[in-house]
């Protein structure tokens, strides 16, 4: 049998262990160990590889960047923020963190993105920003997005966390689509620090400037404290793990996407299951996550336990919807039938640079047996 784990982060850092501790071993020398050299020539490799234009900041991690680009933005208190109601509890959390709203709409059908004429039903006179998650690698719909954003004056603030490299098919880079764009670092993301990280890019260079000062504790200058600020700094260590990274990221979304595509020729023809990480329209998609939806709960609990027994992980993002958490209770408002439907009957596929053909076999070999024996 051949196990395979959902991820195996130890596959494409041994490769660069040894770059990687030299670096580790000249700040330990140099002991500039937050916001040091190598923070600023991350963001400004990250920013290149966005596309090279406005301005990129790194801070301490995805749920920090997209707080720091809200608050930027003068988004707080009295202000409603619309989500989408499937994706991780961060980006609610986030609207919390500034002081703001969350008001939750529904996803698309067929896409793990959100339906933009569900965020027009929620918006209200008192919507200031829109956050399009661009989940499981895939483009958020952000064409007509960014027209209903336009026409109400609403900030749209990216969150792709999950979409490192992802394009829309007009070959824009997610992140750079709208007035500020939030990446997380976390290690099993497509780029990942070896601890926690994140980003957030500004089309807007005063905006940028604020958040630079926003991100430590308020400062322009050492002590003096224009804003209320936060502690939103990037290690030293992560940025210089981050840079011996960023050059083999194309390499592991090509992976990702070649698997991705091998999974979905073999289970196009699968008796009613939907696969939701495909971009559509020449959209290129960077494969964060595999995600089927089955037919319903039942069966996706069954297949987990099927492919469990055969040695296969899967994982479940996300299982419960965002405003039907406990922590939100009674506190929130939207739209989101589709999103609660869907959320009993996705799973989560092994997908991941480094995994080898016999993994991949043995993944597809028993999701087709899962279905034979039906
Ligand atoms: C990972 C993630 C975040 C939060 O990033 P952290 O670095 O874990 O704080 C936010 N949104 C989405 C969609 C994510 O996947």
């Amino acid at each position: 049998m051949t196990r395979v784990p959902f991820n195996d982060l130890a596959r494409i850092h041994a490769p660069l262990r040894a770059r990687i501790l030299a670096r580790f071993g000249e700040i330990l020398d140099r002991s500039a160990f937050v916001l040091g050299p190598e923070v600023a020539e991350f963001e400004a490799a990250f920013t290149r590889f966005l596309g090279g234009k406005g301005t990129g900041l790194a801070v301490s991690n995805g749920l920090d960047a997209l707080t720091v680009a809200l608050r930027a933005l003068g988004v707080g208190a009295g202000d409603e923020v619309v989500l989408p109601s499937n994706t991780f509890i961060a980006t609610a959390f986030a609207v919390l963190h500034a002081g703001a709203t969350p008001v939750f709409c529904d996803i698309a059908e067929g896409s793990p993105n959100l339906d933009p004429r569900s965020l027009e039903r929620v918006l209200t006179s008192r919507t200031r920003a829109v956050i399009p998650v661009h989940l499981y690698g895939v483009p958020a719909p952000m064409r007509a997005i960014r027209e209903i954003a336009r026409s109400k004056k609403l900030f749209v603030v990216e969150d792709a966390a999950q979409a490192h490299g992802a394009r829309t098919s007009s070959k824009e880079v997610c992140g750079t689509l709208g007035d500020a764009g939030c990446f997380s670092f976390y290690p099993g993301k497509n780029l990942g620090s070896l601890g926690e990280g994140g980003f957030v890019w500004f089309r807007d260079e005063a905006v940028a400037k604020r958040a630079r000062a926003i991100r430590d504790v308020g400062q322009e200058e050492k002590g003096v404290h224009a804003y209320v600020g936060g502690n939103y700094r990037m290690h030293t260590l992560q940025a210089a793990a981050l840079l011996e990274k960023l050059p083999h990221l194309e390499a592991w979304n090509e992976e990702r996407t070649a698997i991705g595509a091998r999974f979905e020729k073999e289970f196009s023809s699968l008796p009613g299951v939907h696969l939701l990480s495909r971009a559509h329209g020449g959209e290129h998609a960077v494969y964060h996550l595999f995600v089927l939806e089955l037919p319903n709960q039942e069966v996706r609990d069954e297949f987990r336990l099927k492919l469990r027994e055969r040695g296969i992980d899967t994982g479940i993002h996300y299982s419960g919807i965002v405003p039907l958490q406990e922590c939100f209770e009674g506190k929130s408002e939207g739209e989101w039938k589709r999103a609660e439907e869907r959320s009993g009957k996705i799973v989560s596929l092994p997908i991941f640079p480094g995994m080898t053909g016999i993994e991949q076999d043995a993944v597809i070999q028993a999701v087709k047996d899962f279905f034979d024996g039906r």
